[in-house]
């Protein structure tokens, strides 16, 4: 365990380069010494694996992972926390400091550069404000890795692995399940950061799939339909797609007919097959 998850350590350490917390960047930085080592023990990475950290605030998660992995590359936006990486790092030969946006970095370029011939994971504690965007990211950019293992906030982490069918469920369930199995890891709370957030959060897994969990002809259209159909929850599923993709309703019930659904369906009550099935058959009708 590294002292970086001993508060006095770490405030002591921010203070001496002059850092202040920016809550626009979402800087929660992690004080419970269970939770590092933890993720960097399920993340599942090991000496032939590499990991790609967002986000790698004062190091404390990097520091666990730098001992378990071949290699990491963390990339952090906040140029201010250069310095003080530099020096809680020092010991470690296998990590590399990347200072960029992870919105706009090319993940791809960065495995064929850094990860030649090694199996690579993503692991991190996650900004909060770009949750979401960031795994979307990730998943879309459909790059050569295992899994992400990341902390987000417990209302993210339930909605990202609701299972089709239940009450829970959201765009961002059905479409991060189609890349890959997402789970619980485990929760943690709010008093685990420095500063303490307002919310308590989990460390979710998310296993990619080789192939995508359903067959479907056009991936555009798939998650169209996806995001159509709950943008207005409370509607049915005929109202909402058709607002959302601004089509008939009489075009969409005659749809769930073909493909054995009930005309009063709602979107939490579809499986992931009835998403392909109906985006299936809007791709025919439509390209
Ligand atoms: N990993 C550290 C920990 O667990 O204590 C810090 C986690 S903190 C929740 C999120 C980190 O992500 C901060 O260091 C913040 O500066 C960084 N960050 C925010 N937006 C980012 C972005 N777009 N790209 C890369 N890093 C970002």
């Amino acid at each position: 365990m590294s002292e970086l998850s001993n508060i006095a350590y770490v405030k002591n350490l921010l203070e001496k380069y002059g850092f202040k917390f920016s809550k626009a960047l979402g800087q929660n930085f992690l004080v419970n010494p269970s939770i590092c080592p933890r993720m960097a023990r399920e993340c599942g990475a090991d000496k032939n694996c590499g990991v790609i950290e967002i986000g790698p605030g004062a190091g404390v998660l990097t520091y666990e992972l730098a001992q378990v992995a071949e290699k990491v590359v963390a990339v952090e936006i906040d140029k201010r926390l250069l310095p003080v990486l530099n020096e809680s790092l020092q010991e470690f030969d296998n990590v590399k400091v990347i200072n960029a946006d992870a919105m706009k970095l090319n993940f791809n370029k960065l495995i064929s550069e850094e990860f030649e011939n090694m199996e690579v994971c993503v692991c991190a504690n996650l900004p909060y404000y770009i949750t979401s965007p960031v795994i979307m990211n990730l998943l879309e950019q459909k790059l050569p890795i295992k899994s992400i293992t990341v902390m987000v906030q417990k209302e993210a982490a339930d909605r990202i692995c609701a299972l089709p069918g239940t009450r829970n469920v959201g765009a961002v369930s059905i479409a991060v399940r189609y890349y890959c199995e997402p789970q619980i890891l485990f929760k943690v709370s709010a008093g685990s950061f420095l500063p303490a957030p307002k919310v308590d959060s989990a460390v979710i897994k998310l296993n990619i799939s080789q192939n995508p969990t359903v067959n479907v002809i056009d991936e555009k259209m798939f998650f169209k339909v996806v995001k159509g159909a709950f943008c207005q929850r409370r509607k049915t599923l005929i109202n909402s797609v058709s607002f959302g993709l601004g089509i008939s309703k009489s075009e969409v019930s005659e749809i769930l007919s073909e493909i054995n659904l009930k005309q009063t369906i709602r979107a939490e009550e579809l499986t992931m097959q009835n998403f392909a099935d109906l985006a299936n058959k809007l791709s025919e009708k439509y390209n």
